[in-house]
C-alpha cells in the first residue's frame, strides 16, 4: 500500500467543521434548559452554553467553558463514544432528527486552543502543598491540572518515554493522532506541572513521606492472554502492542499479515481489525467465541468494522493457534482452521498486579485502575473529582 494510501486510511474519520458549518449546526441547538446531554456527559460540560458561544462567534470563551469542566476537552471532542452519551441523550432524538454534532463543536473550539495557543487558565496561588501523581494519563493529568489552579505544587511521575496514556500510545489512529495528544498534554504541562518520564513507580509508600497526597492514575495492565496452545508463536501479538506500534511509527513500518484474526470482540478488537485492514491486510477477520448480541463493542464501532470490509466469526472458539515457526492458522473447537500469518489477542485488559495502594486517607485514585476501564471522559472526570477531594483535605487540616 502506498504512503498516500495509508495516509488517507488513518486520517480523522471525522473530520473538523468549517466555519460556516459549525455556525449552522451551533444555530440548530435547542438550549435546553436542564440539557440532558450535560447530564449524559460524565464531566457535565455546559454543553448549551459553549454552543450558544460558538453561534455568538466567541470561540474562545467557547473553549474555556469545556475545557473548564474536562481538561481532556480536545481529545474527548475526538474519541469520546458521544452515541451513549451527550449526543446519544440530544432531545432531537425523540423526534426523529439527527442529534445535534456535539462532539465536532467541541473540537471546533478547543482546536483553536492549540491552534492560537490561548492560554486559558492559570495556576493559583502557591499553597505550599505538594501533590505526586503516579501515571501521566488523562486521570493523573486531570487531576494535576486542577490541582495547579488550586495552587498546589504537583509532580507526575510516568513509566512511558511520553505522556498521555492510551491518548498518545492507544487510541484508534483515525480518531486521535499523538501529536494533537501531546499538544493537550503540554497545554496542562503549561501550568507549571513538573513531569518526571521513564519513571516506573513501585511502591506509595516512599511518596507519603515527601508528599502531602498522592494520586494513582496508573491505568490498566497488559492485555490477558489467551491460554491456548501456539500463543507463544511469531506473529502472535496482543492488540495494545500492536495499536501502540501504529501510533509511534510511520505506517509503512508497523507490520501486519495478509490474513489477519482478532481474537476478541470488544472496542479495543475493532480498533486492532479495522486498523489492521487499513495497514494493508487483504483479510481482517474477528472471531468471538459468542453470539453477536453478545459482543461488548459499541454498536457504531461494529459497524465501522463492518464498513471496512473486515469480517466476523462468531459462535467460534479458538483452540489453538498452529504453524510451524510462525501463525499459519486458528483452530477452532468445531476442528475447522482459519488460516491467517497473524493473530492479534484482544481479550481485555488485566489489573494493574505490580503496584498496591495502600489504605491511606492521603491516596487517592480515578481512571481505569479504579472505574475497571471506562472512557476518556470518565477517567478526566474522576481526575478532576479527585483534584477536588484532594484540595478540601490539603485546606482543611
Ligand atoms: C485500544 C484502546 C482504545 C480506546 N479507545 C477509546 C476511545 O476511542 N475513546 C475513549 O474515550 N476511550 C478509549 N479508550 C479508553 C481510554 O483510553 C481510557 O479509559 C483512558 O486512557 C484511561 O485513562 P487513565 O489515565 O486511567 O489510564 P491510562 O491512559 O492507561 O494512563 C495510565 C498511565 O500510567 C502509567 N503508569 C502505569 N503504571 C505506572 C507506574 N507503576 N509508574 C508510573 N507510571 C505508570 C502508564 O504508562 C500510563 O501512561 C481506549 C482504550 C484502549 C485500550
Ligand atoms: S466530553 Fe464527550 S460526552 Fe462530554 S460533551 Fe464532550 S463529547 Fe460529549
Amino acid at each position: 500500500m502506498s504512503d498516500a494510501e495509508l495516509a488517507a486510511n488513518f486520517a480523522d474519520i471525522a473530520p473538523p467543521l468549517t466555519n460556516d458549518a459549525a455556525l449552522l449546526e451551533a444555530n440548530q441547538c435547542l438550549f435546553c434548559h436542564d440539557a440532558p446531554c450535560t447530564i449524559a456527559c460524565p464531566t457535565h460540560i455546559d454543553v448549551p452554553a459553549f454552543i450558544k458561544k460558538i453561534a455568538s462567534g466567541n470561540l474562545r470563551g467557547s473553549a474555556r467553558v469545556i475545557l473548564d469542566a474536562n481538561p481532556f476537552g480536545h481529545s474527548c471532542a475526538r474519541a469520546c463514544p458521544v452515541e451513549v452519551l451527550c449526543e446519544g441523550a440530544c432531545v432531537l432524538n425523540d423526534r426523529d432528527e439527527a442529534p445535534i454534532k456535539i462532539a465536532l463543536l467541541q473540537r471546533h473550539a478547543t482546536d483553536r486552543v492549540l491552534e492560537h495557543k490561548w492560554k486559558l487558565f492559570e495556576a493559583g496561588t502557591p499553597t505550599g502543598k505538594r501533590v505526586a501523581i503516579i501515571g501521566a494519563g488523562p486521570a493523573g493529568l486531570a487531576c494535576a491540572r486542577d490541582l495547579r489552579r488550586y495552587g498546589h505544587a504537583v509532580t507526575v511521575f510516568e513509566a512511558k518515554p511520553q505522556p498521555g496514556g492510551l491518548n498518545t500510545y492507544g487510541i484508534a489512529e483515525y480518531k486521535l493522532k499523538a501529536d494533537v495528544a501531546l499538544a493537550e498534554v503540554q497545554d496542562i504541562l503549561d501550568l507549571g506541572v513538573e513531569l518526571k518520564l521513564g519513571v516506573m513507580v513501585t511502591a506509595i509508600e516512599p511518596f507519603l513521606k515527601e508528599y502531602d497526597a498522592v494520586f494513582v492514575g496508573v491505568g490498566l495492565g497488559s492485555t490477558k492472554r489467551l491460554g491456548i496452545p501456539g500463543e507463544e508463536l511469531p506473529g502472535v501479538i496482543d492488540a495494545l502492542t500492536f495499536i501502540e506500534h501504529l501510533k509511534t511509527h510511520p505506517y509503512n513500518q508497523t507490520p501486519v499479515g495478509r490474513n489477519v484474526v482478532v481474537i476478541g470482540a470488544g472496542n479495543t478488537a475493532i480498533d486492532a481489525v479495522t486498523q489492521a485492514k487499513r495497514l494493508g491486510a487483504t483479510s481482517s477477520t474477528i472471531v468471538y467465541r459468542r453470539g453477536e448480541a453478545d459482543m461488548s463493542a459499541y454498536h457504531y464501532e461494529y459497524e465501522l468494522a463492518k464498513k471496512d470490509g473486515c469480517g466476523f466469526r462468531f459462535n467460534a472458539a479458538p483452540r489453538r493457534i498452529v504453524g510451524n515457526g510462525a501463525v499459519a492458522g486458528l483452530e477452532l473447537s468445531s476442528g475447522e482452521t482459519i488460516p491467517c500469518d497473524m493473530v492479534i489477542v484482544a481479550i481485555g485488559q488485566g489489573a494493574r498486579a505490580e503496584l498496591s495502594v495502600p489504605a491511606d486517607p492521603r491516596v487517592f485514585t480515578g481512571g481505569d485502575c479504579a472505574n475497571g476501564g471506562a472512557e476518556i471522559v470518565n477517567a478526566a472526570a474522576e481526575g478532576v473529582a479527585a483534584a477536588k477531594k484532594i484540595h478540601e483535605r490539603l485546606t482543611n487540616g
